[in-house]
């Protein structure tokens, strides 16, 4: 097993961890640790493949979503699994978890008040606006987005995520280029400028340049069509710091 992680966020008593495909128990072409029973996978294998990603990262939950490409954001709660995109915890040892293959996986965290998100931002999420809805989730909760530390995961990058005419006509044109008469979108521009716009410090915002579709570490629909889903979120891990 292989995870990718912002080590930004240990000062801050928390883990920002991405994993790959390696290290679990689903077999070709979800192999190996695939998260989504929403393919063609068991339900024994990813339950499994939750259990060695619990205990990799120490978690006591590894909390997901029923992701919708909405820009809905919730507060974790053990006995629910909500239709959303993004949802936000206080509690320590609870894993958010975004399931990704070439969506935009984003973790953020307020770092004086000790709130950590989780969100999947794909172009319609991006269109509708989901990091602008995450940090207005947290300015509702009195956080002050100045103390907002995001990252941005493995997904598919500006040079290979090509859209069609009716999804690159949603976006303004200084996110679009076109090579050869194909039109490419960036949505980890979009994600970031909503950060910026509501507040976020440009300085505090990684992304971490990892292309889903090129690095074959990770699971990618655009690329496999039929694959699994990698997992990659966020956890708080310790009180007692900053
Ligand atoms: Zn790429």
């Amino acid at each position: 097993m292989g995870f990718v992680e912002d080590i930004r966020f240990k000062e801050f008593g928390a883990r920002c961890v991405f994993f790959d495909r390696f290290g679990g128990v689903s077999n070709y072409p979800f192999d190996s640790l695939n998260v989504s029973i929403s393919v063609e996978d068991t339900r024994e294998n990813v339950e499994e493949n939750f259990e060695i990603i619990k205990s990799e990262l120490k978690a006591e939950h590894i909390a997901t979503l029923n992701q919708i490409h909405s820009n809905k954001i919730v507060k974790f709660s053990r006995d629910k699994k909500f239709d959303a995109d993004g949802l936000y915890t206080e509690e320590l040892f609870v894993f958010l978890g975004i399931k990704f293959a070439d969506c935009l996986p984003i973790s953020l965290m307020d770092v004086k008040k000790r709130i950590i998100m989780a969100i999947h931002s794909g172009w319609m999420g991006s269109y509708l606006g989901i990091s602008k809805e995450a940090i207005e989730t947290f300015k509702n909760l009195g956080l002050n987005p100045k103390n907002v530390i995001a990252t941005i995961g493995p997904h598919i990058c500006k040079n290979c995520y090509e859209v069609k005419e009716d999804v690159a006509s949603k976006f303004p044109e200084r996110f679009l280029t076109t090579r050869k008469g194909k039109i490419y979108l960036d949505l980890s521009s979009v994600n970031i400028e909503q950060l910026v716009e509501s507040g976020v410090k440009r300085e505090n915002i990684i992304d971490m340049n990892i292309c889903t579709f090129e690095n074959k570490s990770f699971f990618s629909y655009r690329r496999d069509k039929i694959c699994g889903r990698n997992i990659g979120g966020i956890m708080l891990i310790d009180t007692n710091q900053k």
